[in-house]
């Protein structure tokens, strides 16, 4: 596969990054992945948008510009020979001269822009409706930037498919009392049979495709409500609907020994989220 380093096109084999790299010994470093449909990148702008306000509050210089990023994405399809599939993009700090947790302010950043198949997701998820465990959300105060440091939601998310589950529902624990969080690598937002509630942006990831929905909700006259949403309420729900770049609306029919309806608005949702996305596929 051909991917793209520090302004080169190189074989996925070959030793591109430094061992002293930060994203390699400190995971300091942010990630984004955009999904590639048709030959053309969906929502890009917000996902670089996302990505650049996150390297701004860290102090990692961001290096390309949202046409560069696009057509070096399409350089790498073509060579790749792909139409569909995902581009993931990492930005690290860059190269040290030694292991030091003290870093320098003028460090020249890492980008990798790579762009692979989709990984393999069964289709039967989205006919049938996923099942879910929870789990304890375990990660650090920066959820709200796509960072590399991802052990907590790798370790997660082999948990739950270990137990033949497609994804966390991570929670977090306030006065004894769990509030659901954010999947290892998803949003959730639930419908209790009157409106839509989403989980307030508190400590969770702002997610590209979470944001989308809750707009295209509004626009289809669906109320929505974001606060925070205790797990115990979560008998209360009609519907529990998993948000992600590539799982897209998906619905949950159990999660743990609760089972759900795969219900009316998942599926309103993921017709008028479809919509948009053709709709809006520019780059
Ligand atoms: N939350 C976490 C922790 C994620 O890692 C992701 C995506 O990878 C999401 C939510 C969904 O974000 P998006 O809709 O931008 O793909």
């Amino acid at each position: 596969m051909y991917i793209f380093v520090n302004g080169k096109i190189v074989d996925s084999e070959s030793p591109a990054i430094r061992v002293f790299d930060r994203g390699m010994v400190f995971g300091d470093g942010l990630y984004d992945v955009i999904k590639f449909q048709d030959g053309k990148f969906v929502f890009l702008e917000d996902h670089i948008e996302r990505m650049k306000k996150s390297a701004n509050f860290f102090g990692i210089k961001f290096p390309y510009t949202l046409d560069e990023i696009c057509s070096i994405g399409h350089k790498l399809a073509v060579m790749n020979n792909l139409k569909e599939g995902e581009l993931y993009l990492q930005l690290t700090r860059g190269v040290d001269v030694i292991r030091d947790h003290v870093f320098e302010d003028d460090y020249d950043p890492t980008f990798v822009e790579i762009v692979q198949p989709v990984r393999k997701m069964d289709p039967s998820i989205w006919t049938e409706g996923g099942k879910i465990l929870t789990y304890p959300d375990l990660r650090h105060q920066f959820c709200e930037h796509k960072t590399t440091d991802l052990l907590p939601n790798v370790i997660a998310k082999k948990y739950v498919r270990s137990k033949g589950a497609y994804e966390a529902l991570m929670f977090r624990e306030e006065n004894g009392r769990k509030y659901i969080t954010e999947g290892a690598s998803s949003s959730y937002i639930f419908f209790d049979g009157e409106k839509i509630i989403a989980p307030k942006i508190e400590n969770i990831l702002p997610g590209i495709t979470r944001s989308k929905v809750l707009s295209v909700a509004r626009e289809i006259g669906i109320v929505v409500v974001e606060r925070r949403i205790w797990l115990d309420e979560l008998p209360n729900m009609k519907e529990v609907i998993l948000l992600s770049t590539l799982s897209r609306v998906l619905s949950i029919v159990k999660v743990d020994g609760m089972e759900f309806e795969k219900g009316e608005i998942a599926k309103a949702l993921d017709k008028a989220f479809k919509d948009l996305v053709i709709s809006t596929l520019v780059y």
